[in-house]
């Protein structure tokens, strides 16, 4: 399980604590790792409350942002 699969893990609930506890940590002082952490949380977000009119805009530039992305 790459860094990625375990942060949607994380975010999901499914890692036993130990992981969890290394998540937290790598979380910590990795800010890329921390960065696509906020975005999937603040992408749950929207999901969670799609019936919400509105996206918040940072949310959706940073959506927008990552289809853009050639590398993505
Ligand atoms: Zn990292």
């Amino acid at each position: 399980m790459d860094a990625v699969e375990q942060l949607y893990a994380y975010l999901d609930g499914e890692l036993d604590h130990s992981t969890v506890v290394r998540v937290e940590a790598h979380l910590r002082r990795c800010s890329p790792c921390l960065e696509a952490y906020d975005f999937s949380a603040d992408l749950r977000r929207v999901i969670a409350s799609k019936c919400s009119q509105s996206m918040p805009a940072d949310v959706r530039s940073r959506l927008l942002g990552m289809f853009d992305d050639p590398g993505a």
